[in-house]
């Protein structure tokens, strides 16, 4: 029997925007996430068995549901599949990062499950394998089994590394419940036409972001953060645009929505400010976090990851 812990990120979207829909109905994304340092902690045992059998033992939050519809228990079985192998995996899940709330909880937790399994296991499945598996289970896995700061594309599973968000404090917040993804993606299709050829969209700013990050320029940065979603999150959730409004004027450099929200971050300069903000949205009833940008897991120049 083998066992090992493993980190699970969430992730923030520096940038984010929709770029095409496919005629699957899939929709391309073209962006920049950033792990961040708040994360569930998860331990994995591994005991080879001729059969498969995954046992999930979760804390912290007692929504989230402990069995198959877990992506962390889908994981190890989709792994142990891919592998071609069986075998008794335990995993303990605490659970940190708030749920449903676009910061890739279930995703990262998927994850960590393929990255730690795959380390106890002497390494059966390159990279890129992992990622396909990964991207079976969700768009955004493969980013969380590389984290760091990476452009993402594709419906995610196209990825190349970027310099990461320069060091600094963020507060990351959320209140209420969300939309749902796919409700969000409607609502973009009905604005942008469906993604067709002549509809008008406005520009991501992403070269200048790029620049920004290239530069290590915090403020270039935080000039450039953008979420084609939050707009449209915003007209039916006023408690975005308070907490954001909130981290702004707590003296963040930026507030941005994260992923189809309703989390929402804000970039500070120092952890004092940081943390008085952090303080002052708990006292609006928020569930508020102070973190720092995380660096990479896989120290992979890119990959492409093919189902
Ligand atoms: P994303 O940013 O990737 O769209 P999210 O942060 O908005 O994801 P999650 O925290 O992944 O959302 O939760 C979405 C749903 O997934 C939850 O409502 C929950 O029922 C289900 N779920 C399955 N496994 C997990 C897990 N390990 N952690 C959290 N939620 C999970």
């Amino acid at each position: 029997m083998k066992q090992t812990t493993e980190a699970a990120y969430a992730k923030i979207n520096l940038c984010l925007d929709v770029t095409a829909r496919r005629p699957d109905g899939y929709h391309e994304i073209d962006g920049v996430m950033q792990s961040v340092t708040l994360c569930d902690a998860l331990t994995v045992t591994f005991a080879p068995s001729s059969r498969t059998e995954v046992a999930l033992y979760a804390e912290g939050n007692p929504q989230m549901p402990a069995d198959r519809r877990n992506l962390a228990v889908r994981a190890a079985e989709r792994f142990l599949a891919a592998a071609n192998m069986g075998g008794e995996v335990h995993i303990g899940l605490q659970k940190r990062i708030p749920m449903a709330a676009g910061l890739a909880g279930g995703s990262t937790d998927a994850a960590a499950v393929l990255r730690a399994l795959n380390r106890l296991t002497g390494f059966p499945l390159t990279a890129g394998e992992l990622g396909a598996v990964g991207l079976g289970l969700g768009a955004d896995v493969p980013f969380c089994i590389a984290g760091g700061s990476r452009r993402t594309r594709g419906i995610g599973e196209l990825l190349e590394p970027c310099p990461l968000l320069p060091p600094c404090h963020l507060v990351i917040a959320r209140r209420g419940e969300g939309v749902s993804t796919p409700w969000a993606y409607a609502r973009l299709d009905e604005l942008y036409h469906s993604f067709a050829a002549d509809a008008v969209r406005p520009s991501s700013g992403l070269p200048g972001l790029l620049e920004a990050l290239g530069r290590q320029s915090l403020d270039g940065v935080c000039g450039r953060l953008y979420n084609v979603f939050e707009p449209v999150v915003e007209e039916c959730l006023p408690d975005v645009a308070l907490l954001r409004g909130g981290l702004l004027s707590g003296g963040a450099l930026a507030a941005r929505m994260s992923g189809s929200g309703p989390a929402v971050y804000g970039v500070f300069r120092t952890e004092a400010e940081a943390s008085d903000s952090c303080r002052a949205l708990r006292e609006l009833g928020a569930e508020a976090y102070i973190c720092c940008p995380q660096a990479t897991e896989i120290p992979i120049h890119s990959y492409a990851v093919h189902n």
